[in-house]
Formats: structure tokens, C-alpha cells, sequence
């Protein structure tokens, strides 16, 4: 049987090897950690349970198409529940705005709450749904990098509706010519996060994003985020795919202009088929450092990074659900920061994830698991140190105010993770969470294809690639890749 392997068991990896397995490929998986999962992992401290990373469950259906490739019911492996409320938001001066997932209780409740009526917010959702369909099948499903891409229909139709998509302003220009209402250019600023970019730069074409969110729901999977991966895990071994952890791989191998195998920290292994879900900079600086570098792929600006106190906290919160989010007073400067200064904000936006409201267990009773992350810079080596200690201040006084509560006689549990433990615990770039970020409207066409150009046999998935960062993308990157590859 012909061999592939993969490098690294991040999502993308683990579901580029489900789908090469179905192929008929002999997979083996090679991964740093002692787990699998990478950023999508989870850890247990005073009894209290937390997902590492990803909080935000969307479009499980490209989990479920993984486990329907066996012809599985994705049930027997994992499960998820929608949610009804979408997120909590509050600001400072008293505003709290819950979202609906039914849109049409959204628009009333907005209509309630901010300076805005129906068309307007009717408007906006329709021009998100119609961007995302427009363009979809073009920059997400599809490899960008390939000819076929644009000489089709699809195409042609995206090309003559372009002012629809808003590409030559950003996103919060968009926003505020949509809505008078200041706190609502907020809440739809907000996404760009989604992909680790700044509202004041991305294009407003990312203003399809809560078009998903809207349209396909949120979610959350039984037993936590961390089930994603966990059930993944399961299929791939139930499947045959071997894995190999605590193995880094140091080299991927190469005769002339064709990928032969890797050396990895114990041994050789050659192979027909290499995938790296390395993040693509280090894949270049480390694993073929004998090839011609992409510079302006490489030198893209990477996207933002996070803090994140994981706290156990020994009260309950009834105004609090699963995703809560207390908004910075001023987010430009908090982007600012984050971009430019490569720093954080007196008044950071602060996102308060908390499972223990849906699976109980997480945490013990009449307690809560609190991931508390920010949004933050990557790592140019600043002092940590000193940055975490400030964050962890303005964070609480910021939680204070806004809930009137005294945080820090609550917390009895606490662990940290900043850029430089995400880059360390997973080689992305600078500890970025999604690659690169969408701070531009070149961005899409400058993300690295899923195949080398120089070499036979060696693809890439995952977040740091084309289409992007996210699970969604992450699991689109793995059937990219896959649909590249020929059968054996
Ligand atoms: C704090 C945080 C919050 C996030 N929030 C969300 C969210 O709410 N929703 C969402 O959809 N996304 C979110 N994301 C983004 C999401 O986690 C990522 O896009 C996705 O998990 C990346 O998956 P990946 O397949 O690219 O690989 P990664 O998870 O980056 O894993 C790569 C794996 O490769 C291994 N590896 C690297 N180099 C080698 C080597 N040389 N040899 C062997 N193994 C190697 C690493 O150890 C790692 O296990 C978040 C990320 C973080 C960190």
C-alpha cells in the first residue's frame, strides 16, 4: 500500500489523514506533543476542567462529514448541542445585549436595545449571507492557487457583483456606514477577531462572518472543544492511521524535486505522500531549509495571539452563559496596541468562556470554570512577564466594574497561557492563532497553497495555509489537500 505521512496531529492533521486513509494511503502520523489535538487540547487543575484554545464551535458539519466518510454515525463518536443564546455582551455603561440565535429575535432585541431599526439590521445580514455565498465556493472551498479555480462560472458571477463584497473599505468603515449606533459597530467589529485581524484593516468582506454564526449556529460538543479532537483521535486509530507522538519531525526528505519521507527525532521513514500541518513558516525555516523561500507569503503579518487566565472561580454567575464578552471603551486603541504597538491596552476587551455551564462536571458544584482570554499581540519578545501581571490587573478591575463583583477573593484556581507557551506548545509563528492575519485585502491570495511548488508529494493543511485559521478552515484545508492528491 502506498505511504503518507503526516506532520503533526493538529485538527487539519488529524482529518488530512482520516481522508488519505479512506484513499487507500497507509497513513502515519508524526507529532512533537504527547497528545493529540494541538491547539484544540485540554487540561485538568483543582477540578476543575478547560479547553486549552478554541472556545467557539461552528459548522459541525465538516466534523461530522469526517466520521460519514466511513459511513459512521458521527453520534456513536461525538456530539454537540446548539445553542440558543449566542454570546453575552455587556459594556461599561450598563448596556447588556444578549444574541439570539434566531435572527428574527435578534433584530427585535437590537431594535430594543441600540439606536437602529429592522431594515437596517435586515440589510446588513442579508449583504453578509449574500457575500458568503458569492464567494465561498471561490476563496474557501476550493485551492486559490490553481487555474481551475478562476475560469469557472462561480467566478465570473463573484467578479461582477465585486462592490458588493466591500473590499476596498475595512471592515469597521463598513460597520459605521451601516449603523448609527456606536455599540453596534462594536458587536459587528468584533469578527474580525474571528480570524486574528483587526476591524480597522481587514476588508469588509469579513463582514459575512456572523453570517455563519447567524445561519449554521453555534455549538458545543459534548465533554467540551476538546472532543473534537478527541473523537478525530478515536476514528483515525479505529481506522488504522499510526500515530507516533513525542517524535518531532527535524527534516523532510527530497531527491531531486520529489518528497521521499522525513527524519524525525528517533528515525527515517520514507513515504509517496508528505503533508506537513507544521505552521508553514517554521515548515520552511526548519523542515526544508534547502528550498526557495516565499518571502512575501512568509513576511505576511501574522495574526494576533491571546492571554488566557484559566481561572476556578467559587461562585456561580446566573448573568453569565457560555460566551460572554465585556467590551474595551475605546477598540480602536485596543487594536492599536495589539498591531502596532505590539502590546495591550489599559481596557482590553475581555471574553469570559465558561463550559461548566453546559457539562456541570467541569467544575465542582457551585463553582465555575472561567477561561478568561484577551486578545494580544504575537511574540516579538516583549516582557511577558511584566505584561501578563499589568493584563491580569486591568482584566480583573475591568470584570469589577462591570459585574460588581470583587474577582480576586473568587479565584482559587489559576493558570496562564500567553504567545510565547502557544508558540512553544504548538510552533505556530509567534504564537499566532490563525497564521496569518486578514489585515489586508491581498491576504487571502498571499496565504500559502495547500502543495509545494518545488517539490512532488509534499502538501500542507491547517490554519497557517490556505483558506485560513479556524476549525471550519482548518477541516476545508484537510479536504483541499485531500482532493489534490491522487488516489494510489
Ligand atoms: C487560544 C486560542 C483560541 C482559539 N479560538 C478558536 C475558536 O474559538 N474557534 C475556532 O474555530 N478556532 C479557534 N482557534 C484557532 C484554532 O485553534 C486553530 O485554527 C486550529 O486548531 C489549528 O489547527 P491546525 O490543524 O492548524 O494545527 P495546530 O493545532 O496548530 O497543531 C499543529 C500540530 O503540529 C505539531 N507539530 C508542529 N511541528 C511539528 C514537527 N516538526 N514535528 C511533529 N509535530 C509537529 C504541533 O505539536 C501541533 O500539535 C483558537 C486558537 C487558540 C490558540
Amino acid at each position: 500500500m502506498p505511504k503518507a505521512i503526516v506532520i503533526g496531529s493538529g485538527i487539519a492533521g488529524i482529518a488530512t489523514a482520516l481522508r488519505l486513509r479512506k484513499k487507500g494511503y497507509e497513513v502515519q502520523v508524526f507529532e512533537s506533543n504527547s497528545y493529540p489535538g494541538g491547539k484544540l487540547h485540554a487540561f485538568t487543575k483543582d477540578d476543575f476542567r478547560f479547553d486549552v484554545g478554541p472556545s467557539l464551535f461552528t459548522m459541525p458539519h465538516f466534523v461530522d462529514e469526517l466520521f460519514e466518510l466511513y459511513n459512521l454515525d458521527p453520534r456513536e463518536y461525538f456530539n454537540y448541542k446548539s445553542k440558543q443564546t449566542i454570546c453575552n455582551y455587556f459594556w461599561e455603561d450598563g448596556t447588556r445585549f444578549s444574541v439570539k440565535k434566531d435572527t428574527k429575535k435578534f433584530i427585535e432585541d437590537a431594535v430594543d436595545t441600540f439606536d437602529t431599526h429592522t431594515e437596517e439590521l435586515e440589510d446588513y445580514i442579508a449583504n453578509a449571507r449574500e457575500k458568503y455565498e458569492l464567494t465561498s465556493g471561490i476563496f474557501l472551498e476550493k485551492s486559490l492557487h490553481k487555474a481551475s479555480t478562476y475560469f469557472s462560472l462561480e467566478t465570473l458571477r463573484a467578479l461582477s457583483q465585486m462592490q458588493k463584497l466591500h473590499i476596498n473599505q475595512n471592515l469597521n468603515q463598513l460597520n459605521e456606514s451601516s449603523f448609527k449606533d456606536a455599540r453596534l459597530v462594536q458587536l459587528f467589529n468584533r469578527y474580525a477577531t474571528y480570524n486574528g485581524s483587526s476591524p480597522y484593516q481587514t476588508p469588509g468582506i469579513m463582514s459575512m462572518i456572523p453570517h455563519l454564526e447567524m445561519h449554521y449556529g453555534t455549538f458545543f460538543p459534548e465533554g467540551g472543544m476538546h472532543s473534537i479532537t478527541q473523537s478525530l483521535f478515536n476514528l483515525a486509530q479505529d481506522q488504522g492511521i499510526d500515530f507516533h507522538f513525542e517524535e518531532t519531525v527535524n527534516k523532510i526528505n527530497h531527491t531531486g524535486k520529489k518528497a521521499t519521507g522525513i527524519t524525525t527525532s528517533k528515525s527515517s521513514y520514507e513515504a509517496d505522500i508528505v503533508v506537513s500541518n507544521m505552521d508553514i513558516f517554521p515548515t520552511y525555516h526548519k523542515l526544508i531549509k534547502d528550498l526557495k523561500k516565499p518571502e512575501k507569503t512568509l513576511k505576511q503579518e501574522r495574526s494576533s495571539s491571546a492571554l488566557i487566565f484559566y481561572w476556578g472561580i467559587n461562585t456561580n454567575f446566573p448573568q453569565l452563559d457560555l460566551h460572554n464578552i465585556l467590551f474595551s471603551s475605546d477598540y480602536r486603541e485596543e487594536f492599536r496596541m495589539i498591531f502596532q504597538e505590539k502590546s495591550l491596552s489599559k481596557d482590553p476587551t475581555v471574553y469570559i468562556n465558561i463550559t461548566s455551564k453546559e457539562n456541570p462536571d467541569d467544575a465542582p458544584k457551585a463553582a465555575e470554570n472561567w477561561f478568561v482570554m484577551i486578545n494580544a499581540p504575537g511574540n516579538y519578545e516583549q516582557d511577558w512577564e511584566a505584561l501578563v501581571a499589568k493584563a491580569r490587573e486591568h482584566i480583573i478591575q475591568k470584570i469589577n466594574r462591570v459585574l460588581g463583583v470583587e474577582l480576586e477573593d473568587l479565584i482559587v484556581s489559576e493558570s496562564i497561557m500567553d504567545p510565547v507557551k502557544i508558540e512553544n506548545d504548538t510552533s505556530s509563528y509567534r504564537g499566532a492563532l490563525y497564521g496569518a492575519a486578514s489585515n489586508s485585502k491581498f491576504a487571502a491570495f498571499l496565504r500559502h497553497p495547500n502543495f509545494s511548488s518545488q517539490l512532488k508529494n509534499l502538501y500542507f493543511c491547517g490554519g497557517s495555509v490556505h483558506p485560513g485559521g479556524g476549525i471550519p478552515l482548518c477541516l476545508m484545508s484537510a479536504k483541499i489537500v485531500s482532493e489534490l492528491i491522487p488516489a494510489p
